[in-house]
């Protein structure tokens, strides 16, 4: 039985993934940069894989004229690209230049940063002696990190662990000095030796920052690599709407890269400083964005569930009012069960708020804030908007009503890199297998579902001779001519076999002697390892069925 969450499947998921060619680090071979990744030769089909889906379903498929099951009514879809460096003033409006924060702590011994949020730890004492243990670790390694830390606090050999006596489980290390029980004199960061050396909490403004043009000195050639795809498209909302003939309720969609300066970048490409979303600003009449917001958070939901992540490890989380962003009505976010997180916990895949009108104002009028339960332009302490608008009107006109109003917005906002981490982890399985002499043998299978497969199909001649090559190339390029697929005529069939399980490939065709006989191919299932006999000539037309 596999255990859901444990790190030593991540571990086995991590090494599967470098191995096989799915994700490497970036800039390896002078030691890696932290929190970039690249995707290997399997790992870029199957992000493509994933994009493309996404893209299919959310636009290009998407049946305008139909209402949806859970639609208010039919609506209409376009698509977008833009630009990764925007006008400054778009993150000033938007509210990222003053609030696009994480809270660090740095250690004076160390030299290492800490998201402050990400820091726990609990009381241990020792014959007299007593210390606040901190520790940066999540999920099953925490606990062990901090008897560690203890142990070494305390000089003690691992036998002598028991002595240490604990007072109450892990704490936030944030809410416990907002609470006063510990200060920071007292914590032992999770590298130091000595308590005392965390440095209070201090903002870091997670935008990366660049100069445009060769002059670059002075504050005017400051800019900003996006740290999300959604300000683009609402640039671009007017623009649309002019040029194509999309009218409310219509949705704006994009995939693109956008970078964060995580403070802690970690969990493989969980938390990753340059990573690709795929959002939709979903653009309605006010007095229907309730349903809206409802249908996307289901429809989104269903996307997950339909590409075949397993519902037992999918969680739907409504955030509490109190977790709400001051303009947001509504947000639910599509969470998944990691390896890496401890029992019970989930991290966060796509979220989908209801943002009301609060962008497409705030680019009008400038940076708002909630005053009195009302959104309002802030003012600075020279009694001018804090952070001037455009001054263009992005209201809409309705011309069946002759309304005009500023349209609500819903946003799905999904991660790719993180859609691809889940599905990797989802679709990874050990089992065992019987192989050539129908001996047990232990096999690693990636079961993505065949849209997400880097490889459709593999065409495997039994042997070298007797013509099976011939007959094996002539099939692998009538398939390739509609989907990817590959030749592999290396190894025993079992090793053959045992390639594509983990590279995820769903099908293998295998030519034979009975093929030269009667023109039939063994056609081997993935998940069910059954295998049937199927005309040469019907393969591509039965291949091509089986991935619509
Ligand atoms: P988190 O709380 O995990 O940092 P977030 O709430 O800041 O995420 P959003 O701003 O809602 O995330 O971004 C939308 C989506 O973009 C996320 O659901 C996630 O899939 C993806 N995403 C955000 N930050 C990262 C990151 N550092 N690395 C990879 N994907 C990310």
């Amino acid at each position: 039985m596999e255990k859901q969450n444990d790190q030593s499947r991540m571990d086995r998921i991590v090494s599967l993934a470098k191995r096989r060619g799915f994700i490497f680090q970036s800039s390896e071979i002078y030691g890696g940069l932290n929190g970039f990744w690249d995707y290997g030769p399997l790992g870029v089909a199957l992000k493509r894989n994933l994009k493309e889906c996404w893209w299919h379903d959310m636009v290009a498929g998407h049946d305008e004229l139909a209402t949806l099951p859970g639609a208010p009514e039919p609506y209409e879809m376009a698509g977008l690209d833009c630009t990764i460096i925007m006008h400054p003033q778009v993150w000033k409006c938007s509210g990222h230049f003053d609030l696009f924060h994480d809270w660090l702590v740095d250690c004076r011994e160390s030299k290492r940063r800490y998201r402050y949020d990400h820091l726990n730890g609990r009381w241990a004492a020792h014959r007299g002696k007593k210390v606040f243990v901190v520790t940066d670790q999540s999920g099953d390694e925490a606990i062990p990190h901090t008897v560690l830390r203890a142990q070494k606090f305390f000089g003690l050999r691992a036998k002598q662990v028991e002595e240490i006596e604990w007072e109450g489980g892990l704490v936030a290390l944030a809410a416990s000095i907002t609470a006063g029980t510990v200060t920071l004199d007292t914590a032992l960061g999770p590298d130091a030796a000595e308590p005392g050396t965390l440095t209070p909490p201090r903002e870091f403004n997670l935008m990366f920052e660049t100069r445009i043009g060769a002059l670059a000195g002075n504050d005017d050639d400051r800019a900003f690599l996006r740290p999300e795809t959604a300000q683009g498209i609402f640039m671009n909302f007017k623009n649309v709407l002019d040029t194509s003939r999309v009218s409310v309720p219509f949705g704006i969609a994009q995939i693109g890269k956008s970078f964060r300066n995580e403070i802690t970048p970690r969990n493989f490409t969980f938390r990753s400083r340059e990573f690709e979303q795929m959002e939709i600003e979903f653009f309605c009449k006010p007095a229907d964005s309730a349903a809206w917001y409802r249908y996307w958070r289901d429809r989104r939901w269903s996307w997950y569930l339909k590409l075949g992540l397993s519902a037992g490890k999918l969680q739907l989380r409504e955030h509490d009012a109190d977790e709400l962003s001051h303009y947001s009505v509504g947000t639910a976010d599509i969470e998944y069960a990691f390896p890496f997180l401890a029992e019970g916990e989930f991290g966060e895949l796509e979220g989908i708020a209801h943002r009301g009108d609060f962008d497409l104002r705030s680019h009008m009028e400038g940076k708002l804030v909630r005053k009195d339960g009302q959104l309002v332009v802030e003012m600075g302490a020279d009694g001018k908007p804090r952070h001037r608008g455009s001054g263009k009107d992005l209201s809409y006109f309705d011309d069946v009503t002759r309304e005009r109003y500023v349209p609500h917005v819903i946003e799905p906002s999904a991660g790719a890199d993180r859609a691809v981490l889940a599905f990797l982890c989802d679709a990874y399985h050990e089992d065992e297998v019987p192989d050539e002499d129908g001996k047990p043998r232990s096999r690693t299978v990636l079961k993505l579902h065949p849209r997400l497969a880097p490889l459709k199909a593999a065409i495997l001649p039994l042997v070298k001779k007797d013509g099976m090559p011939e007959v094996a190339i002539d099939l692998y390029r009538r398939l390739k001519a509609h989907m990817p697929c590959m030749y592999d005529e290396k190894g025993s069939i079992g090793r053959r076999y045992a390639r594509q399980d983990e590279a995820g490939t769903p099908w293998c065709l295998t030519i034979d002697g009975q093929t030269l006989a009667d023109s039939t191919v063994t056609l081997r299932d993935r998940d069910t390892l059954v295998q049937t006999r199927v005309p040469i000539d019907a393969c591509v037309e039965l291949l091509r069925e089986r991935l619509r």
